[in-house]
């Protein structure tokens, strides 16, 4: 049997309208071991990310004489997705390690760390959907609180087709039995898209369409973003407490 995805009313399974995004909270300073860290939670997806770093390369052999480089790994808890996942990184984590890196790279300054690596540790606690987007909106916000360099601070978000109904942020349920995903990461003031994948069918209208409601959630995101950054920073300035 077809699952239903969009109600009579013209809402989604968990109540939303199409171009409602879930809950999301976020907040940096998170981990007192690493250099920077964030945590984000977008519905029930919930992510750490972890940056330690410029430090000296490890493995050695990884070293570049002009530029930094930076080591990306993105992992699932075991008792983040309901079936009984490998305890080992899988091809999955493997891709989307290197993606989301891929992605970082475009906007750090790598050339000041000559001969330096920074780790980026992306830990999927409990996944419904969207894990690879909000990975990279944590590790954006780690890589900030850690103090890096960086053209632009990345904000991404997923959008889909289901039941014929172009929907942001899509959900597992929807990712499981919906026609498209499609994820999105954008560098809001260079005004570039720095991820962008697509899994199922779209018309390139829809895509056209789906780029436009990805780059009005990610203002937003990256507002959050600030706002979280500066709940951290902000110093209030002496004598106006009360
Ligand atoms: N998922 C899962 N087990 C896995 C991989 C994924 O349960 O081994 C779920 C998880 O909720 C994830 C969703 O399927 O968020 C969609 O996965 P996808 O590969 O599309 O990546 P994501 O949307 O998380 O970036």
């Amino acid at each position: 049997m077809k699952i239903r995805l969009i109600n009579e009313n013209g809402l989604r399974v968990d109540g939303r309208r199409p171009d409602e995004m879930r809950r999301m909270r976020m907040e940096v300073g998170v981990l007192e071991k690493t250099d920077g860290s964030a945590y984000v939670e977008l519905g029930g997806t919930r992510i750490y990310a972890g940056v330690i770093g410029p430090r000296e390369v490890h493995p050695k052999h990884l070293e570049l004489p002009d530029k930094g480089v930076i080591n990306c790994r993105y992992h699932m808890a075991s008792f983040s997705v309901d079936e009984r996942k490998p305890l080992g990184m899988t091809r999955r984590e493997i891709e989307l390690s290197k993606v989301i890196r891929e992605a970082l790279e475009t906007v750090v300054f790598l050339e000041e760390f000559p001969r330096m690596m920074i780790d980026i540790f992306v830990e999927v606690i409990q996944a419904d959907g969207g894990t690879r987007t909000a990975g990279i909106t944590a590790a954006s916000l780690a890589l900030a609180d850690a103090g890096i360099p960086m053209a632009d601070m990345i904000a991404a978000i997923a959008v889909g087709k289901v039941d014929g109904v172009l929907v942001l942020d899509i959900n597992e349920e929807e990712d499981k039995y919906g026609e498209a995903d499609m994820p999105v990461a954008i560098a809001p003031h260079l005004n570039s898209i720095v991820l962008l994948q697509l899994n199922g069918r779209m018309t390139p209208e829809e895509v056209d369409k789906g780029l436009e409601m990805a780059q009005k959630a990610v203002q937003k995101i990256h507002q959050m973003q600030i706002e979280a950054l500066k709940r951290k920073y902000r110093v209030e300035p002496e004598g106006l407490e009360t």
